[in-house]
């Protein structure tokens, strides 16, 4: 599934490629017709992502909420629109750029009260400006349960997936099983902080990397990683290899029905 920084990619290029401009929108595959009709030719005033959450917001007081899940894929594209192949949920075009959503989990039209709702029921997202992490440490502190699972939970933290997760506590030096409770108000200061600066460069760059400079390939003399999920990384699908910091073979294990991973010398429980 997308982390929170493909999403805040897709508020930023949504907006220079709409915002502002009268849209036409249509559902080839006809799961979205009605809210297709509420939105089509009407202006697209800006575009907002929350955690995994994007929202475009139209001048007419209705906002497009879009949450792709694991098959969610967005297209664009100048000039017209090519013909719908596949099931398209969503088209928007004007004169100049064109817009496919296919496969999402969420694609839905929704009132301001919702759109509160929403926002409402949402943790801190460590890339929206002045996010507050108090209320996330409240909850954390209280918690018997491992803190990997309360930084997936994206009630308690909003935009973080496996890998921002498993990475930075690598890089906290801390144990992904380790409960909530045992985090410490500057442990939690620091990692959220950690968060927030791997974040910020996967929205610029497109991709995850948080090893630091030198445990990158040429610092250390060994080949770059090959994986489909692209970037640098100390734990993330490393299972049985060696950790870029002591050597140590990375371990993984499962925590509610997800992957974990993590180096047992460097995460001591
Ligand atoms: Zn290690």
């Amino acid at each position: 599934m997308p982390e929170g920084h493909t999403i805040h990619r897709l508020a930023v290029r949504h907006r220079a490629l709409f915002a502002g401009d009268k849209v036409l929108v249509d559902s080839p595959q006809g799961r979205f017709a009605e809210g297709a009709a509420l939105l089509s030719g009407t202006v697209l005033d800006g575009t907002e992502a929350y955690g995994k959450h994007l929202l475009h917001h139209y001048a007419s007081g209705v906002s497009l909420h879009v949450h792709l899940g694991l098959y969610g894929k967005f297209a664009d594209g100048d000039g017209e629109p090519p013909d719908p192949v596949g099931q398209v949920r969503l088209r928007m075009s004007t004169d100049r750029h064109w817009l496919e959503l296919r496969g999402p989990t969420a694609c839905e039209v929704l009132t301001p009260p919702e759109v509160e709702a929403l926002r409402h029921r949402l943790g801190a997202d460590p890339l929206r400006p002045g996010a507050d992490p108090e209320p996330a440490y409240g909850r954390i502190r209280r918690s018997p349960t491992p803190l990997a699972a309360l930084l997936l939970d994206q009630t308690i933290v909003a935009g973080t997936g496996l890998i921002f997760v498993t990475e930075a506590l690598f890089r906290a030096g801390t144990h992904p099983r380790r409960s909530g409770q045992r985090l410490t108000g500057a442990g939690w200061a620091a990692l959220w902080d950690d968060l927030g600066e791997l974040m910020r460069a996967a929205v610029v760059t497109g991709r995850i990397d948080t090893v630091r400079p030198q445990h990158l390939p040429e610092a250390m003399g060994r080949p770059p990683r090959v994986d489909r999920h692209g970037g640098e990384v100390y734990v993330y699908r490393r299972a049985g290899q060696p950790c870029h910091v002591c050597g140590t073979a990375i371990c993984q294990g499962e925590l509610v029905g997800r992957n974990l991973y993590w180096c047992p010398t460097c995460q001591p429980r």
